[in-house]
C-alpha cells in the first residue's frame, strides 16, 4: 500500500540544491515535505495543502528540517578506551611518540582482538543509537583494530550485522593496513596485507591505509590501490597528510581515489590532483580539536578549487572520542573559519558523495531517503552559532521516526 506522508508546517526547510556546479543550501520557509514509500516526492507550499491527499499528515510546529547529517569517516567498532592516554598527551607527550610506545592503536587493538563478536556488536550498535539521535543518519566504519585475519574479519562482520539490524546506510572499509602490529616489520606485515586482500573483498566496500611517516609509505598506498582494484574493491580512501607531508593525496588522487582523508600537511600541488581526480577532501576538525593540533588543511584554497569537502568525526577511541556530527559542525566553522553553509554542505551532501552515495542521500532532494532532522530552532544556523549544545530533536529515517533511548549509555 502506497504510503504517502505529509510533513507540514515546516518553519524553515533546509535542502541541498545540487544543480548548479557548486551546491548550494536551499532554504523555504512554510513548506511541507511529501514522504512517499520512505523517499521524498516533492515539497509543496504549506498553504493551501488538502489534507485528504495523503495517508498521514505530520504538524511539525514551525520547526526547523535539515537533512540527515552523513558521518563518512568513523572507526566506531573497537573495545577499550584510552583516557589514560589522553592524560599521557596532556602531559606533553605527542601521539606518535605513545605509538612509538606500543600504546595507542595497538592497545585498542589488543582490547578489540580480546573482545567477542557479541560485546563488539553490542557496543557498536549503542554507539550507533547514540549517533542516531544527535544526527547521524548514514555512517562509513572501517576495520583496522585487528591486524590479524581472523579480528579484521570479526569487525566486519559486525559491520555487515549492524547494516541488518540498523535502519540506516553503512558503508564498510577494510583498514588492515592501518598500524603495524608487535612482532612484525612493516615489510612483512604489509606482504601479509597485500596477499590476504581478497578475504575480505566479500566484507568490505573499500580499502583505506593510513600513509604516514614510519607507519605506510606512498609506495605502499600505491601497491595497495593497484592491487585492491585487481580483487574488486570499489572504493578506494586514504588517510593522507594528517601528520606530516609523504604525498601521499596526489597518488591516492591519481589512482581513482573516491576521499582522501585528514589532509591537514595537504599543500596546492594535492588539491590540483585531488580536482584532476574529483576526490572527496574528507575533513575531521575533532581531531584537530582533540589533539590539540594547530596545522588547518588550506580549506579557502579545497573551495576555491572546487573540491567537494566532506566533513567526518573519525569516530575512534584514540584521536576522536565523539559520537556527534553537530560538534563536527561547529568546529568546522569556527577552526577553518568557512560559513554554516559550507559547512552543512560538507556534513551532508559532501560526506554523501565521499561514500559514492550522492545520488540517494544527503540532500533531501525529491527521489532521495527522507533521512532528515527536526531542530529545536528555528535557523539552522543555531547549529554553528551556539556550542555544545544538542539541536535536533528528532532524527527520521526514510520517513520514519527513530525510537531511540533519551541517551543510551555511553560504552
Ligand atoms: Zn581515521
Amino acid at each position: 500500500m502506497n504510503d504517502t506522508v505529509c510533513f507540514r508546517n515546516i518553519g524553515q526547510l533546509v535542502q541541498v540544491d545540487t544543480a548548479n556546479k557548486t551546491p548550494r543550501l536551499k532554504i523555504l520557509d512554510k513548506h511541507a515535505l511529501i514522504v512517499k514509500n520512505g523517499r521524498v516526492e516533492k515539497v509543496l507550499k504549506d498553504s493551501g495543502l488538502k489534507s485528504s491527499n495523503y495517508s498521514r499528515v505530520i504538524d511539525l510546529k514551525g520547526k526547523t528540517v535539515i537533512p540527515g547529517l552523513v558521518d563518512c569517516h568513523t572507526h566506531l567498532i573497537y573495545a577499550g578506551e584510552r583516557k589514560d592516554e589522553m592524560e599521557r598527551r596532556l602531559d606533553a607527550t605527542s601521539y606518535m611518540d605513545i605509538l612509538k610506545s606500543g600504546d595507542g592503536i595497538l592497545s585498542t587493538v589488543k582490547a578489540t582482538r580480546e573482545a567477542d563478536g557479541k560485546s563488539l556488536l553490542k557496543t557498536a550498535k549503542t554507539r550507533m543509537k547514540r549517533m542516531m539521535a544527535l544526527g547521524t543518519t548514514a555512517f562509513e566504519i572501517k576495520s583496522g583494530y585487528g591486524l590479524d585475519i581472523e579480528t579484521e574479519k570479526k569487525i566486519l562482520s559486525v559491520g555487515n550485522r549492524l547494516k541488518k539490524v540498523l535502519p540506516v546506510p553503512v558503508t564498510l572499509t577494510y583498514l588492515g593496513a592501518h598500524a603495524i602490529p608487535e612482532g612484525s616489520t612493516k615489510s612483512q606485515y604489509f606482504d601479509f596485507v597485500m596477499k590476504n586482500l581478497p578475504l575480505f573483498r566479500n566484507l568490505a566496500d573499500g580499502v583505506d591505509i593510513f600513509c604516514e611517516e614510519g607507519v605506510f609509505s606512498v609506495k605502499d598506498l600505491k601497491r595497495l590501490f593497484l592491487q585492491a582494484k585487481l580483487v574488486g574493491f570499489t572504493q578506494l580512501r586514504a588517510h593522507v597528510e594528517e601528520l606530516s607531508h609523504q604525498g601521499g593525496c596526489a597518488e591516492a588522487a591519481k589512482l581513482g581515489a573516491v576521499s582522501c582523508d585528514h589532509l591537514e600537511y595537504a599543500n596546492p600541488k594535492d588539491i590540483r590532483a585531488m580536482k584532476h581526480g574529483d576526490t572527496v577532501a574528507v575533513l575531521m576538525p575533532g581531531v584537530t580539536f582533540f589533539l590539540g593540533g594547530e596545522k588547518i588543511p588550506l580549506v579557502h584554497s579545497m573551495l576555491d578549487a572546487g573540491i567537494t569537502l566532506a566533513l567526518a568525526t573519525d569516530c575512534n577511541p584514540g584521536s576522536s572520542p565523539t559520537y556527534n556530527m553537530q560538534t563536527v559542525l561547529n568546529l568546522a566553522c569556527h577552526l577553518y573559519r568557512i560559513t554554516p553553509e559550507q559547512a552543512l554542505v560538507a556534513a551532508t551532501y559532501g560526506s554523501a558523495k565521499a561514500l559514492e552515495s550522492h545520488e540517494k542521500y544527503g540532500s533531501l532532494q525529491p527521489g532521495q531517503r527522507a533521512d532528515f532532522l527536526t531542530l529545536k530552532t528555528n535557523d539552522y544556523r543555531d547549529l554553528f552559532y551556539y556550542f555544545g549544545e544538542n539541536f535536533v530533536e528528532q532524527t527520521f529515517i526514510q520517513g520514519q521516526a527513530v525510537r531511540i533511548p533519551k541517551a543510551p549509555a555511553i560504552e
